[in-house]
């Protein structure tokens, strides 16, 4: 059984992430997409918001767990058995962190492999940073975001 954890910030989880998601569970047997905490950064929204988001965007896809995690990603994928790690890759910008990532992830444990993902052309600009800057700024995020994060973020918008 091959199961590949997707870890990542997902603030918020975007047509992107799902994308990439969408075809690593078509791969793997399990995959496992799992918010990392970190409790010195507050994100824009909580790790349970981020979570709840995420599961309510996978609703459809029965190979697809939501989980959350603290620490070292490796040790993480270690704990749950995973055998891979997915990572998305959108620009040649992204390439050198995730290269020294999937590095440094083989040099702490080589039996979990990095495999990177592309999306489709049309999700590949999509970064959850961008989306917190239109939103802030009064622009549409509907074709960025799964409905529930659209429904959820202008909510909270309208409420502030
Ligand atoms: P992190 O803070 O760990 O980079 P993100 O939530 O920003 O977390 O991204 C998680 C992963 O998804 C990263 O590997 C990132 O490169 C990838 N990713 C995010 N958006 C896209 C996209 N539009 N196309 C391809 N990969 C993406």
């Amino acid at each position: 059984m091959k199961i590949a954890i997707y870890p990542g910030s997902f603030d918020p989880i975007t047509y992107g992430h799902l994308d990439i998601l969408k075809n690593a569970a078509g791969i793997f047997d399990k995959v496992i997409i799992a918010v990392a905490h970190n409790g010195e950064k507050r994100g824009f929204l909580s790790t349970q918001e981020r979570v709840r988001l995420i599961k309510e965007s996978v609703k459809g896809m029965p190979n697809v767990k939501v989980d959350s995690f603290e620490g070292l990603t490796i040790e993480y994928a270690k704990k749950i058995g995973a055998n891979v790690l997915i990572r998305g890759l959108r620009a040649v910008s992204d390439f050198e962190y995730e290269m020294q990532l999937s590095q440094t992830n083989s040099a702490l444990c080589d039996e979990i492999k990095t495999v990177f993902l592309t999306t489709k052309p049309e999700y590949n600009f999509i970064s959850s940073s961008t989306i917190k800057e239109i939103l802030q700024n009064g622009g549409d995020i509907s074709k960025f975001v799964p409905e529930p994060v659209f429904k959820f973020l202008t909510g909270k918008k309208n409420a502030v």
